[in-house]
């Protein structure tokens, strides 16, 4: 055991943090970073223009604290989402982390469960640690999908407080149908779950998959989560938000902290929101290499999951292993979700996805063992 970790034993810890792991995404400084799913185009020029005019703006009173209600803010991201959402029923938080966070807090907690569907986001059972939740780890078929009838099987035998919904999925990249989402709901009704439904890719949905949006009316425990990591490439501007009833939004300001919100942060989502057309722009041309990277990894004999998301997980590797170090070796990072026989690659630009592809075809060729057609 190393040094610091046995100064960390002798701290009082929490006993139900003893042992844990923190979040953990490797940062390492390649050239080509295909592996947490940050939009890879970058922030458009009249984006970066705004957001500097828009920050100059409020330097001069950052003496004060912000509006600790973001009011303009939630005006926008009520206006931006449509679906005839008020401003009342949007929150916000320093990235949907945060807001999930939030969530925990204020309706998990020691004595209390939350669900998640496995795989899924490796931040929900680390979320339920840090603050006392028990984590419940539900099933899906072999293939990842979850049906209707599964999940609200399970959802009336573990009677959870939380049931987290990810659709698209991440690591696995594919929706789920907004059946799931009413079943999940209608069996959470005897131990009144909160279900979240975590939309953290909704805008790079296909043709045909529907937003959990469409279910918030008459359903005052669900609550849909969104980012503006992704899309909107704000990774690190830390910008998270949800919809749900009025009342959620009651329970979530008796825990957030006071001006979580900071007005700097505020001001760059909002000026992101209100020059969103070349932020959506850059969604379609993802879009577009998502597509091509699941069309070719098909054309080698991979077996790619249909994806609604910026990234693409293919199955049908030998040694993942090899082919994650052997595309690191070239300068590209993509993420070993521990899955048998799998990786998770994240839509990059044209030529990062070329070099992605023409890498993963060599070393395949070279494995000696391009998986038969
Ligand atoms: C990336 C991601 C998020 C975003 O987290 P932020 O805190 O908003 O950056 C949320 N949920 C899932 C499933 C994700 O993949």
């Amino acid at each position: 055991m190393d040094d610091q970790l046995q100064r960390l034993n002798r701290l009082p810890l929490r006993d139900d943090l003893r042992g844990q792991h923190p979040y953990g995404a490797p940062q390492i400084d390649v050239p080509i970073q295909l592996n947490v799913n940050e939009n890879t185009h970058g922030v458009p020029q009249d984006v970066q223009d705004a957001i500097v005019e828009a920050v100059r703006g409020v330097v001069g009173g950052l003496n004060r604290y912000p509006d600790r209600e973001f009011t303009r803010l939630r005006e926008s991201l009520a206006e931006y989402l449509g679906h005839g959402l008020a401003p009342e029923q949007l929150w916000a938080a320093n990235g949907s982390n945060e807001v999930l966070q939030q969530i925990l807090q204020a309706f998990g907690g020691p004595g209390r469960s939350a669900l998640g569907f496995p795989p899924t986001y490796s931040m929900y059972p680390l979320l339920a640690a840090g603050t006392g939740t028990a984590y419940l780890k539900g099933t899906r078929q072999e293939d990842f999908e979850l049906t209707a009838a599964s999940a609200a099987r399970q959802v009336r035998e573990l009677a959870p407080n939380i049931v987290f919904l990810c659709s698209p999925n991440n690591p696995t990249g594919t929706a789920l149908g907004l059946d799931v989402v009413e079943a999940v709901y209608e069996a959470g009704e005897a131990s009144q779950a909160i279900v979240i439904v975590d939309e953290a890719y909704a805008e790079f949905a296909q043709l045909g998959t529907h937003s959990a949006l469409t279910l918030l009316p008459g359903r005052p425990r669900l609550i849909v989560t969104r980012t503006m990591s992704k899309a909107f490439a704000l990774a690190g501007a830390r910008l998270g938000y949800l919809a749900a009833a009025p009342e959620v939004i009651d329970a979530l300001r008796l825990v957030r902290l006071p001006y979580h919100l900071s007005a700097v942060t505020q001001a760059t989502a909002l000026a992101a929101l209100e020059h969103r057309a070349s932020l959506m722009a850059e969604v379609e041309e993802i879009k577009h290499q998502r597509d091509r990277i699941v069309k070719e990894l098909a054309r080698m004999g991979l077996t790619p999951a249909s994806s609604d998301s910026n990234f693409v997980f293919f199955t049908g590797l030998g040694d993942p292993q090899k082919i994650w170090h052997g595309l690191l070796e070239a300068g590209v990072i993509v993420r070993d979700v521990g899955i048998p026989g799998s990786l998770r690659v994240t839509a990059g630009t044209e030529r990062e996805t070329s070099a992605f592809l023409t890498r993963l075809e060599e070393l395949l060729a070279a494995d000696g063992r391009l998986p038969a057609a």
